[in-house]
């Protein structure tokens, strides 16, 4: 194929220091899935990035279960792992399932087993920052009298509660993902998401970023796109894969992420949604259904010394 553009990366918010790392692999000549996986990476061990990786905050029993995504948009391979523990980088253990496990997903304990099998490096993704996020959480909702090593004060606390409420309650301000894309020198583009999730989400919760689909898609024919915010709205919509048939059906990508937005909309349920998305020809944009938030990315092409802030769109209602 011939080149189309110049090879760029972009990422959402929290990557703009980070996007370094993958334009060098393009520099190089690198391929769009190893720019993605070297700058998710970089993402992974900011400690004080509480969304992702190292620092993640944890769930309600206070263990970091992790999701992430790749996708190939010249193959259509994906790998994907949900609820992973104990592993460093969860963006490389599914760049190991797309590259060498039948499968497309891989969650909890097979997922560690997996990564053990490609020998994944293992690790302790806490920081003081995590412990401290869910010490204060455990000390606010429950007696610590109360609390064991059965995990029976979680069985207590979650029957006290009205599930649904409580997680429309969850603190915004410890939501992230980190959703990264790229196109290379032969005009093939791949895209990655990583993160520890909803804060304090119920254990065995996957969110929309190991579902493809959902929170990541990719085809070269027509662009990716992927999402942050709560991950139950994007798995509900399909949003990514539907960014994408927005597309195919002859949007441009802004109006195809303006529709989607409109679509999270519909759903009258809590919490927001953003989404990342790019075409084939490298357009990009970002947009959020937060009506407070400006919806911010970053974008770095081979010959810039440094990534650009870019804005993309608020969807309203
Ligand atoms: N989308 C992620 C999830 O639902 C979290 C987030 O981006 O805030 O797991």
């Amino acid at each position: 194929m011939s080149i189309m553009v110049k090879p760029f990366i972009i990422g959402t918010r929290n990557s703009g220091d980070y996007l370094h790392g993958g334009a060098k692999v393009l520099r190089e000549g690198g391929s769009a899935l190893d720019a993605i996986e070297a700058a998710t990476r970089l993402v992974e061990m900011n400690p004080n990035d509480t969304s992702v990786g190292l620092g993640g905050i944890p769930n309600i029993l206070g263990v970091q279960e992790m999701d992430a995504s790749m996708m190939c948009g010249k193959t259509m391979a994906a790998g994907t792992v949900g609820a992973l523990k104990g592993f460093i980088h969860p963006i490389s253990v599914a760049r190991k399932v797309l590259d060498h496990a039948p499968h497309v997903i891989l969650v909890g304990e097979g997922a560690e087993l997996f990564a053990r099998v490609m020998n994944c490096e293992e690790g302790d993704l806490s920081t003081d920052m995590s412990r401290k996020v869910y010490d204060t959480f455990v000390r606010d909702a429950f007696d610590h009298d109360e609390i064991d090593e059965s995990q029976q004060w979680v069985v207590n606390y979650a029957k006290s509660q009205n599930l649904r409420e409580w997680y429309d309650r969850l603190a915004d301000e410890h939501h992230g993902t980190v959703n990264i894309m790229a196109m290379d020198e032969n005009g093939d583009i791949a895209s990655a998401v990583s993160t520890s999730g909803t804060a304090l989400k119920f254990p065995g919760r996957l969110g929309d970023s190991p579902i493809i689909g959902a929170g990541n898609y990719c085809d070269n024919r027509y662009g990716a796109a992927a999402c942050t915010g709560r991950g139950e709205l994007a798995i509900r919509n399909s949003t990514a894969r539907t960014i994408i048939h927005y597309m195919e059906d002859g949007l441009s990508v802004k109006e195809a992420a303006f529709r989607a937005m409109k679509d999270i909309h519909e759903l009258k349920s809590f919490g927001g949604m953003n989404c990342i998305a790019m075409d084939a020809k490298g357009n990009t944009i970002s947009a959020t259904t937060n009506p407070d938030r400006e919806s911010v990315y970053y974008y770095m092409d081979v010959d810039m010394k440094e990534s650009e802030k870019r804005i993309g769109i608020t969807v309203s209602e």
